[in-house]
Parts: structure tokens; sequence; C-alpha cells
């Protein structure tokens, strides 16, 4: 399948379930997830309107970033180990994995040298899952409260990666929880930081943006399955 084809059909998926609850499609962006893919296929992608492009590892973003157009712009949305913040601080739009408040400092402190300040999406690990990261439910609050006191840090929302099921209607209890935290802190002072919930994949972005997403992240439904051996 053409990358041109497979991104007509989710624009158009898109573009129906804003529809369906009365908001523009300008209201959701499409983080084109690049991971494993070449830098040719990526420029594919981008002359067909992708400008958001979202990859898990910091050696991938290094790799692409001089031979990407620079129109486009970058999100880390893997695990970004404290020690390699300094890569990649000057090259990505917005980090959607913070999920430690020793990360949130290393970030504030690089982007503070790079007189920045750095977008960032509070990481949750909604399924409560070991394999996973992000910072617990329960302690989201509080975190944001610690996170908020680093000035080259401009919190903008939050993250999931909601566990995985076949059926849709089982992670849409996930979706809904997420969109409920979301809400509480735009209800407890914190509106200005809760702009963007970042979730939802190839698998279940629909269910996402039904259940309030405003930021999904699409890989294999954009460029086909990954092939990691190459
Ligand atoms: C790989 C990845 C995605 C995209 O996954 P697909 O199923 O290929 O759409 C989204 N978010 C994160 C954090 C990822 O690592």
């Amino acid at each position: 399948m053409g990358i041109e084809k497979n991104l007509v059909e989710i624009e158009k998926n898109i573009a129906h379930a804003c529809q369906a609850k009365n908001i523009a499609r300008s209201e959701i962006q499409l983080v084109a997830v690049t991971k494993t893919i070449g830098v040719e296929r990526i420029s594919e992608a981008i002359s067909f309107g992708m400008s958001n492009l979202g990859e898990n590892k910091v050696q991938e973003i290094m790799d692409k970033y001089d031979k990407i157009d620079k129109s486009a712009q970058w999100h880390m949305i893997g695990h970004l180990q404290t020690n390699k913040v300094k890569y990649i601080i000057d090259k990505v739009e917005m980090i959607h994995s913070v999920d430690s408040i020793k990360l949130a400092r290393e970030i504030n402190k690089r982007a503070e040298q790079a007189s920045i300040t750095m977008n960032c999406l509070i990481q949750i690990n909604i399924g409560n899952e070991v394999s996973k990261y992000g910072i617990d439910y329960n302690e989201a609050e509080s975190f944001l409260d610690e996170a908020s006191s680093l000035k080259n840090l401009r919190i903008c929302g939050l993250m999931a990666i909601a566990p995985h099921f076949d059926n849709n209607e089982k992670v849409r209890p996930y979706f809904k929880k997420m969109n409920d935290l979301f809400e509480k802190m735009k209800r407890e002072g914190h509106k200005k930081q809760m702009v963007y919930l970042s979730m939802g994949m190839t698998h279940d972005y629909l269910t996402a943006i039904e259940e309030g997403a405003n930021i999904v992240r699409i890989g294999t439904g954009i460029f086909g399955d990954r092939n990691y051996s190459k």
C-alpha cells in the first residue's frame, strides 16, 4: 500500500470522526511516526502534507534530522534517557514522554542553556503496566505541580500509550480515564497547561479521538509494517 493512499484513508477517517464530534479538522494533530522508516519515504509523506514527525529513539532523530526538510517538526515520543537530552534539545518541537522528575529537570537545564522553552507532555502509565514508562495516574497532579516550577519547561498536556487489545472497546475505558484526568486538571487551575492530549495509534486512533485525543501518533497506518531487522 502506498503512503499517499494510506494518508487519504486516514484523513477520511479523521475528518469523519471530527464531524461526529462537531469539531474542526484543525483541532486534531496527526503525528506521522517514522521510526525505522528511511528518509526517502519520510520525505514522501512530507510531500503529502505531513509536517509532524514522531520518533522514539534519539539516534534516529539525529541520523535523519539533517536529511529531512527543516519545515518538519520532530516529536520525541519514546522513553528518553537523561544523558541523551542534550542531543535533541535543539531539534525537537515537543517531548511527549516526560516520565520522571529527573528527566524534567534535565530537559529544563538543557533548554535553559539553549535559551529555549521546551514543549513537554507528561506521560501517564494509564494501564499501570510494568512494561511501560510513565507517571502513575494518581501521582500526575503532584508531578505537574513539581514540574511547573521548571521555567524552561512548558508543560502542555498529557500523553499515554494504552494497553494493547484486539478489541477497541476494551481500550476505550483507558482513553476515557485519560480524558477525565485531562479535564480535571483543566478545572483545577491548569487550563493553560492542558492543551494537548496525545493518545491513539494505528489500531485505536479513532477510539482515541472519540474519547478526546487531539494528537494521534500513527506509524504503521501510514508507512506499512516496520522492518526492525534492517
Ligand atoms: C511506534 C509508536 C507509535 C505508532 O505506532 P503504530 O501502531 O505503528 O501506529 C505511537 N506512539 C509511540 C509512543 C510509538 O512508539
